[in-house]
């Protein structure tokens, strides 16, 4: 008998995620194939999984100082949420109630709501009270069992604030389990003061902003928002390049309400993802297959603003994308931290499989936030980062939409929630 620190025993499932050779699932077959053991168990050594089988097999060959139950409940690699905006001063929920009763969406930013409302009252905030706050929605978002994020500035949109977000979301990851992965979003949109100066602003965040951030170790990708009333083609074409020569990778918010090549420029400038594209044709589409850029659908904000916008799924995975799906975690547009709902509404609104939706949220997911080598599968010898879900398959992931089903959480070994709290 071999003795591993912890062994995770009679599981109905453990869905792996793993097989193929390159990092991301691409396609229908890719992404469909899940590779599960029935009745599963999985040793733990050293934070990494020494062995995964049958509980048969395991209680044969190990021994465990720490052994948990999981009594028919389903065991799937922890998730990973690849496109979040967590530091912002404070939610807009009174905004929203505006919108319920019957105003849009440009009435709200006329009168000073919106993104503005957002990057005035971010600048008036400590960096510690952001931190503060980045801490608190991590932890929620660990209860929803999400192991790692991506986090992106974007509503300070001055020199000092947008460092500040970064430093905030530093400072609130730095004592918390889950992995967080930072990424510059100073492009979000023009803020007020530069109204009449656009090209002002794009100065500001290519020859000083972005400097900077890389000098401080800030940020690991660089991201624009592509869009009319935020950047063009060529901004976003000159802002990604200057990101890339300080050694921050592209990410593109693109093609959210039309087709403006923004999946095409992603493919150009080798963005490791792209998000949005609802509104990407065909021919965006196969340049992100051909590129290998994952695209990052994100159908919890298509639902929060009235279904105007779906991204096509199923047309993307055809073309041979490894489609990813996130939260899009944000005060406006996607309050919500939690990644099993947005697994729902995957198969939902977008026609996609359970399968193909656990690959979205687990493997792929990892893939578009730079952690394929540690994230989004279980495998002998790589980390044990895992979400017990009390539900007797992942079918129930996607099906009992909006419920938490996250009955524990092991990240790195280590058994950080248990019996859906927090230890
Ligand atoms: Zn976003």
């Amino acid at each position: 008998m071999k003795s591993a620190d912890l062994l995770l025993l009679g599981a109905s499932q453990v869905v792996t995620v793993d097989g193929g050779r390159a990092h991301a699932k691409r396609g229908a077959k890719e992404m469909n194939d899940l590779r599960v053991i029935e009745d599963g168990a999985i040793a733990v050594r050293r934070g990494r999984i020494a062995d995964i089988g049958t509980t048969n097999h395991i209680t044969a060959r190990w021994r465990g100082l720490e052994r948990i139950h999981c009594r028919g409940r389903t065991i799937l690699p922890g998730f990973v949420d690849a496109h979040t905006h967590p530091v912002f001063a404070k939610y807009r929920a009174d905004e929203f109630a505006r919108r319920c009763r019957g105003a849009d969406y440009e009435e709200i930013l006329a009168t000073g709501g919106g993104i503005h409302a957002s990057a005035r009252a971010l600048r008036a905030c400590s960096q510690d009270e952001l931190a503060r706050d980045v801490h608190e929605r991590l932890d929620r978002m660990l209860l929803h069992g999400t192991v790692a994020v991506e986090a992106k500035s974007g509503y300070g949109l001055t020199v000092e604030s947008e460092l500040k977000s970064l430093r905030a979301i530093r400072q609130g990851a730095a004592k918390h389990p889950l992995t967080v992965v930072r990424t510059f979003l100073g492009a979000h949109v023009v803020p007020e003061e530069y109204k009449r100066d656009r090209a002002g602003y794009v100065r500001l965040v290519i020859e000083t902003m972005i400097p900077r951030v890389a000098k401080q170790r800030l940020a690991k990708f660089c991201d624009v928002f592509v869009e009319r009333g935020a950047f063009s083609i060529a901004e976003a074409r000159a802002i990604l390049l200057a990101g890339r020569r300080h050694g921050m990778r592209p990410k593109v918010h693109a093609d959210q309400f039309r087709d403006r090549g923004g999946a095409r420029l992603a493919a150009d400038v080798r963005a490791i993802s792209v998000e949005h594209v609802d509104a990407t044709r065909r021919a965006g589409m196969r340049a992100l297959a051909g590129a290998g850029v994952v695209p990052v659908l994100l159908p919890s904000a298509s639902l929060f603003t009235g279904l105007k916008h779906i991204p096509n799924a199923r047309a993307l995975i055809e073309e041979g994308c490894a489609v990813a799906l996130a939260t899009d975690y944000n005060p406006g547009t996607s309050p919500t931290e939690n990644l099993q709902l947005v697994a729902s509404l995957g198969c939902s609104l977008l026609g996609m499989t359970p399968e193909e939706v656990v690959t979205a949220i687990t493997r792929n997911a990892a893939v578009a936030t730079g952690l394929a080598e540690t994230h989004g599968r279980i495998a002998t010898g790589r980390h044990a980062h895992l979400v017990v879900l009390d539900a007797p398959s992942y079918e129930h992931l996607p099906y009992r939409m909006g419920t938490n089903l996250v009955w524990g959480v092991v990240v790195g070994g280590r058994v950080v929630v248990r019996e859906g709290r927090i230890l």
